[in-house]
């Protein structure tokens, strides 16, 4: 693999903003499903008083990771809830208090062993806080006697446009950053780990190098500006020099690919006790007149959001959770945050911008030149358009990752990513 990318506007206006607060909603509603596998089963019901870091969500199936309550208040209803991804799931509506009262739950772990550290990991309600939602716990689940990991790549990348929230986690907070790397390098016994930055965060390179100057095996990798240059394998590569393979883990290789953001949380945690009830967001697009990063409690709604950033619902065409690339339309301005969500973009008509003009491909090869794990996008979508899943496998479409870069260079304006999703879906 020769990770070449493509050059995208970074419009990261909101790098140098301190993260904000949130004024605390008068209500949440949290979905019980935030991470990839098996949502959660609500433990609480109606009318039931619940307290900030209360475990509210749990599941005994091993892909699947526990949801706590962000706020102190009442329960005033659990619905079904149709989510962004369009799955229907259970989300528990809690009326705020104000108060913020912690729950007695809250207590730093116990934690002496890999086991032990993996069950706090999994307690905590962590999931992959680039945007994935991989469950932490079975990341970090890995029998080092028998498959060791050599390698901690911390995915700083943050590839695509408009957003800087982990840019800010590295400029806010690179001591908890750095202690959850030491953390992690502890309990897997793992002898190296390769911070990743791309290279228009000089600021946060700077800091960084700085501040593990001292630490052995902790190197800082500053990575060209190339978009997709944060997917979890070309990171891998790009800090290595290792492919991981069509339908093989990091873990495979003796990789273990974590986002700095996660890296803060697993530290603070440790020291806290305090499960993943907020997160830190990038709200921007040229809908918002005043783009910020902020703490935001998970349930809040999308519309608290815009407000504070003082933006007008009837000037949005299009809002997306995450980035303009890779990030999911939203339907509805009250849909909750999740654990998952780094950014907020709120665009008017003059960004929104639309596939409708497609025309027919024109041979010209770019998607082909663009794709960061070399498949051949015309040849996916033609095997795709005949149902042909012999071809699709043959073609790999498994190691597509919807980057998007096919379908932002084409000239024709084919919707090449959004047409792999559906043949990878057909496949399965
Ligand atoms: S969406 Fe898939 S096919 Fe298109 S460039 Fe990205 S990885 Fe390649
Ligand atoms: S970039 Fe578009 S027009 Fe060019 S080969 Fe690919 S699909 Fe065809």
């Amino acid at each position: 693999m020769l990770f070449s990318g493509i050059s995208l506007d970074h419009k990261k206006g909101t790098a140098s903003s301190q993260t904000l607060r949130l004024p605390l909603p008068k209500s949440v509603r949290i979905p019980m499903s935030q991470h990839m596998g098996t949502p959660c089963d609500p433990l609480v019901k109606v009318g039931d008083i619940v307290s900030v870091g209360q475990k509210i969500g749990d599941s005994a199936a091993f892909m699947s990771t526990p949801v706590h309550s962000s706020v102190s208040g009442r329960v005033t209803s659990i619905e079904d809830y149709l989510l962004a991804s369009g799955k229907v799931c259970k989300a528990v509506v809690i009326e705020t208090d104000g108060t913020q009262t912690v729950s007695d739950e809250v207590k730093p772990p116990e934690v002496s062993d890999l086991k032990s550290f993996v069950e706090a990991i999994k307690q905590s309600g962590c999931c992959g806080l680039g945007g994935a939602g991989f469950p932490t716990h079975i990341k970090l689940n890995v029998d080092i006697k028998e498959k060791p990991i050599h390698s901690l790549v911390i995915n700083a990348a943050e590839c695509e446009p408009y957003i800087t929230s982990d840019c800010r986690e590295l400029l806010e907070s690179p001591d908890d950053v750095i202690d959850g790397i030491e953390k992690v390098m502890h309990y897997l016994e793992i002898p190296n780990c390769y911070i990743c930055i791309e290279k228009n965060k000089p600021e946060a390179i700077k800091l960084m190098k700085e501040k593990t100057s001292n630490k052995s095996g902790i190197k800082i990798v500053s990575l060209k500006s190339s978009y997709p240059q944060g997917a979890e394998k070309v990171v891998a590569y790009s800090a290595t020099g290792i492919v991981v393979g069509e339908g093989e883990l990091p873990a495979s290789k003796g990789i273990i690919v974590l986002n700095v953001s996660t890296s803060g949380f697993i530290s603070r945690y440790l020291k806290t006790g305090m499960p993943l009830v907020e997160k830190r967001l990038t709200l921007d697009g040229d809908a918002l007149r005043t783009p910020c990063n902020v703490f935001v409690p998970v349930g809040t709604a999308v519309s608290e959001l815009i407000s504070f950033a003082d933006g007008s619902p009837e000037a949005i065409a299009k809002l997306l959770a995450g980035g303009p690339m890779m990030g999911m339309c939203l339907y509805d301005i009250n849909t909750p945050v999740t654990k998952t969500n780094n950014a907020i973009l709120a665009f008017t008509e003059k960004l929104a911008k639309d596939k409708s003009d497609k025309t027919a491909c024109i041979s010209c090869g770019r998607c082909v030149r663009a794709c960061p794990m070399k498949l051949m996008p015309t040849e996916l979508e033609k095997a795709y358009i005949s149902k042909d899943k012999e071809m699709l496998r043959k073609l790999k479409i498994n190691l597509c990752m919807n980057c998007g870069s096919c379908s932002y260079v084409c000239p024709a304006k084919r919707n090449l990513a959004e047409t792999n999703q559906l043949a990878k879906d057909f496949i399965r």
